[in-house]
């Protein structure tokens, strides 16, 4: 595997202006409340940092000034098998040819909600929707509706959307949005107990995801004993099980994430890769919630789209057929060894948590993400799209090529960044 970017280097470097991009956000400014919002504010990105692209294709993508990037963010989750994707986007160009967004459902609707239910071992039934947000709401509104209880128990940390019940920023919501969360902490069952006594016999539903993955701290693992406690409990007390899958399913198993360790949840929430990149969000369920999920007027203008159904049975199909998961794990794992050897060449601490194909890097004594940032501003530099503070992605479309463009890259970041703390280091005189 090829460590030096020298004759690998991608045209994204500082000598590439970024002209256009620069006038984007000029004009994004005046009509766009802050030029800019959510995940793309340039608030939580290094100030190199391109707010708008022009293309992708493959693992790569370009900004709108013609910079090229091997892409680790993946639209953060949507793209599973790459940019534009031949099958996918063959299948939702002939979907759009007959129609997308008609009076009704096309066929793709009853197929795609036929082709869950055979792959989701939990499922009997789908519905679908646009946004995770969409279906971790629903699901919540399902158990509610089943139970006829309030509660919902939530990690403490955990992202689930950008609705006022969920949002991390509490702006413009109010107290009421958020009063039937109840907080316990991830991977910790007695935490989950008191959560549910402190309300007993009102809790409609228990929240979780495959693993924790808050955005800017280590991710990690769900303890076996954890999940199946969850089952445990969620069973003595009528409460739905709820798998928030949006960002982690089909990236760790092409099926539900937890099917590898036993445990199946009664309603699960599914987004981001379904569609490889169409809007698309989903809701799986058993039979138990089959009559709540039926009892309740649900819906939105665009939910019965059809271009993002015939790309989403596309991308499942294909994630079968190119064993997806397989080469995700390891051009994964090649990144994870390669990114550990060169921290130690380099002299750097650092900590990579998380499943390969959605990796997650920290730098020991890292305070306010200041090193993580640098680090990620030098690999954009060298051509690799990555992110500070939130986990990775890897899709199935990275090549060995792709891999060594980012390892040089990622090379390149850590040598500037050891060189810039040892600068430091001089300048404080230790
Ligand atoms: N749940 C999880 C675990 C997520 O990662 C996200 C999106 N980052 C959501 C829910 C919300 O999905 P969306 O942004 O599509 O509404």
């Amino acid at each position: 595997m090829a460590i030096e970017a020298k004759d690998q280097k991608l045209a994204t470097d500082e000598t590439v202006p970024m002209t256009k991009d620069r006038e984007l956000q000029a004009r994004a400014r005046v009509v766009i409340p802050g030029g800019m919002y959510g995940h793309m504010n340039t608030r939580t990105l290094p100030a190199n940092y391109p707010q708008f692209m022009r293309s992708g294709k493959g693992a790569r993508v370009v900004d709108v000034d013609g910079r090229e990037f091997v892409d680790l963010m993946c639209s953060w989750g949507p793209v599973i098998l790459g940019h534009r994707h031949q099958g996918v986007e063959q299948a939702a160009a002939q979907q759009a040819a007959l129609g997308d967004v008609l009076n009704g459902p096309s066929e793709r609707f009853v197929e795609l909600a036929e082709k869950f239910v055979s792959l989701v071992s939990h499922a009997d039934w789908a519905m679908f929707l646009k946004n995770g947000t969409d279906a971790t709401t629903l699901c919540c509104t399902i158990a509610r509706a089943h139970t006829g209880r309030r509660k919902i128990l939530v990690a403490k940390g955990a992202y689930h959307g950008a609705a006022p019940w969920c949002t991390p920023v509490e702006a413009g919501t109010t107290i009421e949005d958020r009063s039937n969360l109840v907080r316990y902490i991830y991977n910790d069952l007695a935490s989950v107990r008191e959560a549910l006594a402190s309300v007993e016999g009102d809790v409609a539903g228990v929240l979780v995801s495959p693993f924790r993955h808050d955005a800017g701290f280590d991710q990690e693992f769900v303890d076996v004993d954890f999940a199946r406690g969850l089952r445990a409990l969620c069973d003595q007390s009528g409460a739905a099980l709820i798998l928030d899958d949006v960002r982690c399913g089909l990236r760790l198993h092409h099926g539900g994430s937890w099917e590898p360790i036993g445990v199946e949840p009664d309603l699960s929430a599914w987004s981001k890769a379904i569609a490889n990149g169409y809007a698309l969000a989903a809701v799986l369920g058993n039979n138990q919630y089959r009559d709540a999920a039926s009892s309740l007027f649900t819906t939105g203008s665009f939910w019965y789209s059809s271009v993002a159904m015939a790309a989403s049975l596309a991308t499942l199909e294909a994630l079968e057929r190119e064993n997806s998961v397989a080469h995700m794990v390891s051009q994964g794992s090649t990144l994870r060894e390669g990114i550990d050897a060169q921290a130690q060449r380099w002299g750097l601490e650092v900590r990579q948590t998380g499943p390969v194909q959605m990796p997650y890097l920290s730098f020991e004594g890292d305070h306010e993400w200041r090193m993580a940032s640098r680090f990620s501003a030098g690999a954009l530099r060298h051509g690799l799209y990555l992110h500070p503070r939130h986990n990775w992605f890897v899709s199935g479309a990275m090549t060995d090529a792709d891999l060594d463009m980012a390892l040089a890259a990622t090379n390149l970041a850590f040598q500037e960044l050891r060189a810039s703390l040892n600068d430091e280091r001089e300048h404080q005189g230790q």
